[in-house]
């Protein structure tokens, strides 16, 4: 680690603003880019007034070909600054090590906003737009074969002109292509804190996963 890298993390409310914003944005590699942004104060939407924060960073293998992608991230997760650590998360793990994917091994996870909205609602359109801008570094420095977009607010920002008027029932369970991603193909699967309320949609959930793990064999082949 760097002499100014080690600066960000020992104080990361001296590096704030545009400064802080662009120091983020030319990582050169993935762990440069969580490093710097687990140090970097970001107040770039209105999440980061609602609960005092730094933003979470991500999980799993970073050279993975195949990127998982959630909504936000919640009380766990926020003060770990990691995603999908708490009750969803381990459930994701669950499934996914049911068809042989273990998420920390196997995917790289991340979110479309960094920071949790109070009372775990949905982002807002202002802020997934301005936050996405981290994922689609993500995304050019991975550069990941497969994206998995993980319930609907991932999916409506992923892949905005794929699923117009789709319901997350008609959305699940298919691959995709996006405009703005051409090197990734999509697999869009139910979030999995919403199997967590309704658990009749596991079924469907395995099912889908097989189909996933299906086209991952296939292009090994
Ligand atoms: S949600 Fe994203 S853009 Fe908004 S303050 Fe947090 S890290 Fe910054």
């Amino acid at each position: 680690m760097s002499d100014q890298e080690e600066l960000w993390v020992a104080d990361n409310t001296q590096f704030t603003g545009e400064e802080g914003y662009s120091h983020v944005m030319d990582s050169p590699t993935i762990e440069d880019f969580k490093t710097r942004l687990r140090a970097y104060h970001c107040v770039r939407c209105n999440l980061s007034q609602e609960i005092a924060q730094n933003p979470t960073t991500s999980r799993g293998n970073t050279k993975s070909s195949i990127m998982l992608v959630g909504e936000a991230p919640g009380h766990n997760e926020m003060l770990q600054g990691i995603p999908f650590v708490g009750k969803a998360g381990r459930l994701m793990d669950e499934i996914f090590a049911s068809a042989g994917i273990l998420t920390d091994r196997d995917v790289y996870v991340t979110n479309i906003c960094r920071c949790r909205p109070k009372d775990n609602r949905a982002p807002h359109v202002s802020e997934a737009s301005t936050c996405i801008s981290y994922l689609q570094k993500e995304i050019k420095l991975l550069k990941p074969k497969y994206i998995i977009a993980l319930g609907a607010t991932s999916a409506r920002y992923l892949l905005e002109d794929s699923l117009p008027g789709k319901s997350m029932a008609e959305a699940v369970g298919r691959f995709y292509e996006a405009q703005d991603y051409p090197t990734s193909k999509f697999f869009v699967l139910y979030h999995p804190a919403a199997l967590i309320y309704n658990r009749s949609l596991r079924p469907e959930m395995d099912k889908h996963i097989q189909l996933l793990l299906h086209e991952l064999n296939q292009s090994k082949s």
